[in-house]
């Protein structure tokens, strides 16, 4: 049987992109992708890289404050030009979009801007009716953010809507507590929203190490957010030009604006998924195996849609590996257990990667290895604000098993810690290293002693256990 294309993509997003680019520029595929918004996806245009910007944008406020510290007498950061910076993020936003759509068809993939579904297994439908065949499928069409079911809810705003405010609102409240509304409620205080954040646990960043979660509930109170644990918003109203929220203590009060950071959910609908036999799981998101293949032979699926490990890196990963697999006959699996996140707060980001203190106790006997301290940059412009290194070590096998970094740059540290720990380095191989100084990195690998143990009885007998 002939097919119009040997990889039809559904999605122009990081990992659909990275996907239909290798299969036909490294392996002569024939593909064709399609994307009914612009291209580059929720990571590119309302994803990662405005929101860093947004973060540089609101560091760049606090460094005049730091300036100051350092004997600059007329630093002075303020006000803050939205609609400049807007007008500057939309042409960098087009920029990126450009490079994207450039990389394509310099690869000769042949765009389709419309919307897609599959008709059957071998068969893409665009929304104007036309259809093509292809040997191969690959669904690659993201997340959406999901709102939390409450009373009046569509008068609150979600992660797309920060990048097109038209203004930045008197006082804004983010509900949610993790990765987004802790970059959010960071990002609006930061460029001059009264910010308030409402979360219904008792720590932020649910998941990440506990160590990291109190560092990162301190650090938005320390900046100025006001910051409400244990508490749940259950109705919104409008009010004016405002929201009124109404909590679940009963209390109600006025915001500008109203953010939802209250998680993202699987883009499978209306695709025609379960209709021609491709499974889903309980958050809809396709369900696949490790070869990214879903129960339909000739249709796949990666990033965000299958729902493994939702971050950019990964699903680049993913559809480069599908690439390589399936048109470059050189298998290749994405493991999933070893992979760093960072999470942009400010000043001190949160970066981790491996196990968290709590998984490593439920393991086993391990030492942690920790460093608190004020960086000499920061103390000397009148911040007191320390730094956390931690490093899980397995006492058994002497292998670092998770390392989880509070400070300037963290993300930076993280991914170089990367590798080491992926070649399944011991906490020796990290004490081999020669101090780089005076860097805050060198804390690293200049730890004498471990602050505690944990997970039981170690192994070594003169050392005392938890
Ligand atoms: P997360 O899953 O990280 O956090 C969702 C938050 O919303 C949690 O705090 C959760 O509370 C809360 N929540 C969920 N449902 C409700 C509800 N019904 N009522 C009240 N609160 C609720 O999702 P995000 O939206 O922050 O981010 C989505 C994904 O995007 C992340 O998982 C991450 O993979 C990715 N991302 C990565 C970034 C990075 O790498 N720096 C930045 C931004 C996003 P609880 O903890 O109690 O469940």
């Amino acid at each position: 049987m002939t097919f119009d294309y040997d990889l039809f993509v559904i999605g122009g997003g990081s990992g659909g992109v990275r996907a239909a680019r290798i299969a036909a520029s490294e392996y002569g595929a024939k593909v064709a992708l399609a994307e009914e918004s612009r291209m580059g996806g929720t990571c590119v245009i309302r994803g990662c890289v405005p929101k860093k910007l947004m973060i540089f944008a609101s560091q760049a406020g606090a460094m005049a404050a730091e300036a100051r510290g350092y004997g600059w007498t007329t630093a002075n950061a303020g006000p803050f030009d939205w609609a400049m910076f807007r007008q500057k993020l939309d042409a960098e936003l087009t920029r990126l979009e450009g490079a994207y759509t450039g990389g394509l068809v310099a690869a000769d993939v042949e765009i389709h801007k419309s919307r897609a579904r599959l008709a059957d297994a071998h068969t893409v439908e665009l929304a104007d009716g036309q259809r093509f065949t292809s040997k191969h499928i690959l669904i690659a069409t993201g997340g959406h953010p999901q709102r939390p079911g409450i009373e009046g809810e569509e008068l609150g705003l979600v992660s797309d809507d920060l990048f097109l405010m038209e203004k930045v609102p008197g006082r804004a409240l983010i509900i949610g507590g993790g990765f987004i509304a802790c970059e959010f409620a960071t990002i609006l205080q930061g460029i001059g929203a009264e910010t308030v954040l409402s979360y219904r646990g008792d720590a932020v960043l649910r998941g990440f190490d506990g160590g990291m979660r109190e560092k990162a509930t301190e650090q938005l109170r320390l900046i100025g957010v006001d910051l409400r644990l244990n508490s749940s918003p259950v109705r919104l109203e409008r009010q004016d030009e405002a929201t009124l929220v109404e909590f679940a203590d009963g209390k109600q009060e006025s915001f500008d604006a109203v953010f939802f950071a209250t998680g993202r959910v699987p883009n499978t609908g209306g695709l025609g998924l379960e209709e021609i036999g491709v499974g889903l799981g309980e958050r809809r998101e396709i369900l696949v195996d490790e070869w990214s293949q879903t129960a339909v032979p000739s249709i796949f699926a990666v990033g965000d849609v299958t729902d493994r490990v939702n971050l950019t890196p990964v699903a680049i990963r993913e559809g480069h590996s599908f690439a390589d697999t399936i048109f470059g006959a050189k298998p290749r699996k994405v493991d999933h257990r070893l992979v760093g996140a960072a999470v942009y707060l400010r000043p001190h980001e949160v970066a981790s990667i491996g196990l968290t203190e709590e998984e490593a106790a439920a393991k086993g006997p391990h030492e942690v290895w920790e460093a608190s301290f004020r960086p000499m940059r920061s103390l000397f412009a009148g911040s007191e604000i320390r730094v956390i290194m931690k490093f899980l070590v397995d006492a058994s096998t002497r292998k670092v098993t998770g390392c989880h970094i509070f400070g300037p740059d963290a993300g930076e540290m993280i991914q170089l810690i990367a590798i080491p720990m992926g070649m399944g380095a011991t906490k020796a191989d990290f004490d081999a290293a020669i101090a780089v100084h005076p860097t805050l990195a060198e804390e690293l690998v200049t730890m004498r002693k471990p602050s505690r143990y944990i997970g039981g009885a170690h192994p070594d007998k003169t050392v005392g256990a938890a």
